[in-house]
């Protein structure tokens, strides 16, 4: 028997809509097990519904294409069942969640993607082979020493009262928890000062491994001076339109997105 290779991810002519609106308009994108990957694009060019579209965001309508997750057709499940499958979705904007303590959360998400039993059970904590209380603890305590966060972050409520930082940082420490095949981390760097973004940066270093791969979805390419990508795709208007290397992030940053425009629009006449 021959092994044939297969992506970790494989994107193919992935068309969807919103709200009536086409967004994704012939995607295609792939990527291997252990490699990093960043999405570049202008605002508005459909990073986030990408994102929303991989984890099953019920407002978005896939009309065409495929996409394969570990070999399976991952648009047929419901997004709890490719969060078990190893898909992670660190937001743009998280959500303050008052009255809900971090590790509470994260206990109650380790278990719905980790244990056996149904949803409803892991809920009610009935569930087998939930981990208990005391092992969680442990857990985490051992993946934010681990990250060098403080186990502190864990115990506050989620979310509530973090600074910017902070709280991308506990969406690492989930991620950290929840061990995902591939992590979706959406403008991870938005909305924080430089030295944040070092940080958070470094953070992201520490949790990648030949285990896991990233796809980093970025504006601007500050990130990537410190987390060197494998390959770098330029979405535009809904469609990946180039890719390359690490340098094309560079260029990216040194020429803006002008020229990408005008290779689009000379493509676009030439077929015409
Ligand atoms: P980006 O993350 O690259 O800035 P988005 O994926 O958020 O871009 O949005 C791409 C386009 O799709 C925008 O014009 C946006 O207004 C539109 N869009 C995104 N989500 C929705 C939605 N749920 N309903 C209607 N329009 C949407
Ligand atoms: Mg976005």
């Amino acid at each position: 028997m021959t092994l044939t290779h297969q992506a970790l991810l494989e994107v193919r002519g992935l068309r969807a809509s919103a709200a009536g609106k086409e967004i994704l308009k012939g995607l295609d994108l792939s990527v291997n097990a252990g490699e990093v990957h960043a999405i570049m694009g202008p605002n508005g060019s459909g990073k986030s519904t990408l994102s929303n579209v991989l984890m099953g965001h019920p407002k978005y309508e896939v009309t065409a294409g495929s996409v394969r997750f570990r070999g399976e057709d991952l648009l047929k499940l419901k997004p709890e069942e490719r969060a078990r499958k190893g898909l992670f979705l660190a937001f743009q904007y998280p959500v303050e969640v008052p009255g809900v303590k971090t590790n509470y959360f994260l206990k109650t998400a380790y278990n719905a993607i980790h244990a056996n039993g149904s949803s409803t059970q892991v809920l009610e904590g009935s569930g087998k082979d939930q981990i208990n209380v005391f092992k969680f603890q442990q857990l985490l305590g051992q993946k934010a020493k681990e990250l060098q966060l403080s186990e502190e972050l864990a115990n506050r409520f989620l979310n509530h009262g973090f600074s910017g930082g902070e709280k991308k940082k506990s969406e690492l420490l989930q991620m950290a928890v929840l061990e995902p095949k591939l992590a979706i981390l959406d403008e991870i760097d938005s909305g924080l000062d430089i030295d944040a973004v070092k940080s958070v940066a470094e953070t992201i270093q520490r949790l990648h491994s030949k285990e896991n791969s990233l796809l980093l979805i970025t504006h601007y390419q500050r990130l990537l001076d410190y987390i060197t990508p494998d390959r770098v795709h330029i979405l535009w208007d809904g469609r990946i339109v180039q890719s390359g290397g690490a340098g094309l992030a560079k260029t990216l940053e040194s020429k803006g997105y002008d020229w990408v425009k005008e290779m689009v629009a000379s493509e676009e006449a030439s077929l015409t």
